[in-house]
């Protein structure tokens, strides 16, 4: 009797508090780049509309300058469950983990009141144990006919449960459409991290999808054929564009280690013509038709999303907790579809740092805000434990931006830029290591090129874009004497943002020191950067012709 007394004192006030809180459903995809959803426009908006989403955009707000800290998947979401900076939770690379006990979004929203769930694909390792409940993929999972991982009896692993026939983002949403109705704790509002694997490559659509857009042509960016000579740096293209091959994965066939046109073919014929060979084809052609096959099978992933989304959404509505539900849409990190003749993330480019972010909740957040103030993904624990009126730990880094959703105005004391940090370093897709920061106007990006053990270097180069003048980013401006000073004031700005988070250098001592090198890019520097770019062809000539297609450089990958 005196337990159930006491246990009705603490929980009473929780309980009359929850009632004026909502829930929590934060929608999390995996590299759907926010210009592959129509309510941020673009040149997919008109054919592959995404009205489920869009609904989010115009009944909430949708955020222009949401940006990862890290373009790629398990650091990201290790960036959203922290609230922390890579260099900080440790997860550099897709070796990143949280373990049971630091998953900090979890344990902080149970401590609020909230029942908590994490459904979907976590990629972070280790058990999602701090959440109520969790049915999750192993690793990456798989898209059709996929198994999850589950509380039960046995180890971490090893307990699951299998959807056969059914497609991953369907069997997600059944999941969490059951955990709703069946798994609920009516007393308590809920924090559901739902998270899906699509749109993910290599791309595998639902067989509903298999006509959508089928005899469409795909419209191209300008920056798939025209490499602007002023885009990109000693960097990205070489000394005398000796590297432009073997830096960034290609569309078509310029990276002669990997590229959609030697991967996609085998994977989807059906995209291809019948008994297609490259060499019955022009170089333009083959680029077109790989280019084609990758968006289509994107898109149709994103179609199936939406769709889903529209259920949830549904489902919400029927049960009359929509509108106490604030619901947030976003993406690990955006994705580079075709931009530059590049595929995949982890460049600091604007399609690939960019998050999409809409948020819906009709009580607090007025409809139909375009907001644009800086945010990075560290902000967003912050910003929902805000909302749940829970506890910010002071190991959070981020901050909460609720008064700018409820207000439309930024706050006065806001950051002015978001802080980049590509760890990792020619690994799968050939994105050399970077550093920089992203103001509301301009780019600053500083390729020191070498892995965190301060190896297998690349040559040093910087790049600078007025987003302004050059959204797509195709004239790098850091060599213009008109920039000069604009260009020592970033850089300043950058060592100070370095500070700031905490990137003092210290993590990786031996990449310190070569940062540290090419930091002025003084004459000697770039002589320097140049004998540099001449080695790596050299080495990286020699590995292909060795037969080594998979280089690594770096520690610990496992999967992407
Ligand atoms: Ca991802």
């Amino acid at each position: 009797m005196l337990r159930l007394v006491f246990a009705l004192a603490v929980f009473m006030p929780i309980v009359a508090e929850a009632a004026d809180r909502p829930n929590i459903l934060y929608i999390m995809a995996d590299d759907h780049a926010a210009h592959a959803i129509s309510a941020y426009g673009g040149r997919l908006a008109a054919i592959a509309p995404t009205p489920h989403l869009d609904r989010l955009a115009s009944e909430g707000a949708l955020l222009t300058n949401v940006f990862c800290t890290n373009s790629i998947c398990s650091p990201s979401r290790a960036c959203v469950l922290t609230g922390q900076y890579n260099h900080v939770n440790g997860a550099f690379d897709l070796s990143g983990r949280v373990p049971p006990g630091e998953q900090m979004l979890a344990i902080e929203m149970k401590r609020a009141g909230y029942q908590t769930a994490m459904i979907g694909k976590w990629h972070l390792k280790d058990e999602p144990a701090d959440f109520d409940y969790y049915c999750v993929l192993p690793g990456q999972g798989d898209y059709l006919s996929p198994s999850f991982r589950v509380r039960g009896d046995r180890p971490w692993g090893e307990n699951t449960v299998h959807f056969e026939g059914e497609h991953v983002t369907d069997a997600i949403t059944d999941i969490t459409l059951r955990w709703l109705k069946e798994g609920r704790d009516a007393n308590k509002p809920f924090f559901l991290m739902h998270h899906y694997k699509a749109p993910h490559d290599y791309f595998e659509n639902a067989a509903r999808y298999e006509s959508y857009l089928a005899d469409v042509e795909i419209p191209e960016p300008e920056t798939l054929w025209t490499r602007d000579p002023r885009f990109g740096s000693l960097a990205t293209r070489g000394a005398d564009d000796e590297l432009i091959p073997h830096v960034g994965t290609s569309i078509g066939d310029r990276n002669p280690r990997r590229s959609y046109l030697r991967d996609l073919p085998a994977l989807y014929p059906r995209e291809f013509p019948p008994n297609y060979d490259p060499a019955d084809f022009s170089d333009e052609e083959n680029t077109r038709l790989a280019y084609n096959a990758y968006l289509k099978k994107f898109l149709r992933c994103v179609k199936g999303i939406d769709d889903n989304v529209g259920r949830l959404l549904a489902a919400l509505e029927d049960a009359g907790e929509l509108n106490n539900t604030l619901i947030i849409y976003t993406a690990d990190q955006g994705f580079m579809l075709g931009e530059h003749d590049y595929q995949d993330k982890r460049w600091m480019y604007e399609e690939s740092q960019r998050m999409p972010f809409l948020v819906r909740y009709p009580p607090a957040i007025p409809a139909g805000q375009t907001l644009d103030t800086i945010v990075e993904n560290v902000d967003f624990a912050a910003t929902m434990l805000d909302f749940a009126e829970g506890a910010v730990p002071a190991s959070v880094q981020g901050k909460s931006f609720r008064s700018l959703l409820e207000s439309g105005r930024e706050p006065a004391d806001w950051k002015q830029a978001a802080y980049y940090r590509y760890w990792m370093h020619m690994a799968h897709h050939d994105n050399p290591a970077h550093v920089g920061i992203r103001t509301k106007t301009h780019k600053l990006i500083y390729y020191y090129g070498c892995n965190q053990d301060g190896g297998y270097q690349t040559p040093a180069g910087w790049e600078l874009y007025d987003l302004v003048a050059d959204p797509h980013e195709t004239r790098n401006l850091y060599d213009d004497p008109a920039s000069a000073e604009l260009v020592i004031g970033l850089k300043q700005q950058l060592a100070e943002t370095r500070i700031r988070v905490g990137d003092d250098g210290s993590h990786f001592p031996e990449c310190e020191k070569v940062v540290q090198e090419f930091w002025d890019y003084d004459e000697a520097d770039r002589t320097r950067a140049i004998e540099v770019s001449h080695a790596f062809l050299a080495r990286r000539l020699k590995e292909l012709e060795d037969g080594k297609r998979n280089v690594l450089t770096n520690k610990g990958h496992v999967g992407q």
